[in-house]
């Protein structure tokens, strides 16, 4: 279908800059004034957006297992984003992109990976056949590289959370800190998964993205992840806490973009009977994918390996390696 997004921002003139990048799955044009970072957008025009980068050349994603539970939440629909121009998503900062049909959730996970609780999270996904997408912090990918893996291998969505959960609002940190905050999360995401780029999805620690940032973010045609419906996990005190608080907001927002954190045990704990409750109460789950994975940059790919000490094993396949000379 075509669609257009559009992204508003004031001037100080008040005027409006509006950039529009065409290509979007669904066909929402608001002006949106209220937008937390469209009160404090420097006045400057908005560079405009850069073409998306072709698909890198890598494998395609295993596909999710196939299903053994007939009554299973399942997957009701896949949706593509074209992610040219740096669209939001999560109404509790960006508005413009209601996709969702009522009873429609999408689960995101934040902070992993994480031992014993993101595997735990990935079965309780695998075993309702279901999926959701892992906003992942790029110290935690260095530390579980093989979690990582795990989670790509399931068919889940890998998008990037920075480089160590740094408040990118925080006056500690300069415009350039901040890119790199969010540059060396996808490089060393990229780095755990053996060199395949994750999603073209961000999303900010706390939800806190500076309007330079978002800005930023549309140049590198990254699509920027709010939600619309926020589990406070990391507050609860046990399981049923965190299963409590999703459905009470639920029924009264009826669908949404639910945050969660792979990170925390209370969450892997409640996520079997959060999912048996979404299918019980006639919820479908919504998959969404980039168009095309996320380009990293070379010098935040050397970066990581110079902070994190890594070992820089060669991603050359085995026969381009290993050779018989003799039978
Ligand atoms: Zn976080």
């Amino acid at each position: 279908m075509a669609a257009i997004w559009s992204r508003v921002r004031t001037t100080k003139f008040g005027n409006i800059d509006m950039r529009v990048a065409a290509g979007i799955f669904v066909a929402v044009a608001l002006c949106a004034p209220t937008l937390a970072w469209s009160q404090t957008a420097a006045p400057q025009a908005a560079p405009a957006p850069q073409a998306a980068p072709a698909a890198a050349t890598q494998p395609p994603q295993p596909a999710r297992a196939a299903c053994n539970n007939p009554n299973a939440l399942g997957v009701g629909r896949t949706v593509e984003i074209d992610t040219t121009g740096g669209p939001g998503f999560g109404f509790e900062h960006f508005k413009e992109l209601d996709f969702l049909k009522d009873h429609e959730v999408v689960l995101t996970f934040d902070d992993g990976p994480w031992t014993e609780n993101t595997p735990a999270i990935l079965k309780a996904l695998a075993d309702q056949c279901t999926t959701g997408i892992f906003f992942e912090i790029g110290k935690h990918a260095t530390y579980y590289p093989e979690i990582a893996k795990q989670v790509y291998a399931a068919g889940h969505t890998i998008g990037t959370h920075t480089w160590s959960h740094a408040d990118l609002t925080s006056k500690k940190l300069n415009d350039d800190q901040r890119k790199e905050e969010i540059e060396k999360g996808i490089s060393a995401v990229k780095w755990a998964l053996g060199g395949i780029s994750p999603s073209a999805f961000f999303r900010a620690p706390d939800l806190r993205h500076p309007p330079e940032m978002v800005t930023y973010l549309g140049t590198r045609n990254i699509a920027i992840f709010s939600c619309d419906l926020d589990s406070f996990d990391f507050k609860a005190r046990n399981a049923k806490q965190v299963e409590d608080v999703i459905f009470k907001k639920l029924t009264k927002q009826g669908k949404g973009i639910i945050l969660m954190h792979d990170f925390h045990k209370h969450t892997a704990e409640a996520l079997p009977a959060i999912l048996a409750r979404l299918k019980a109460e006639g919820y479908k789950v919504v998959a969404m994918r980039s168009k095309a994975p996320v380009q990293s940059l070379p010098q935040y790919d050397e970066a990581i390996l110079k902070d994190a000490k890594l070992p820089t094993l060669s991603q050359r396949p085995v026969s381009s390696v290993v050779t018989d000379v003799t039978q």
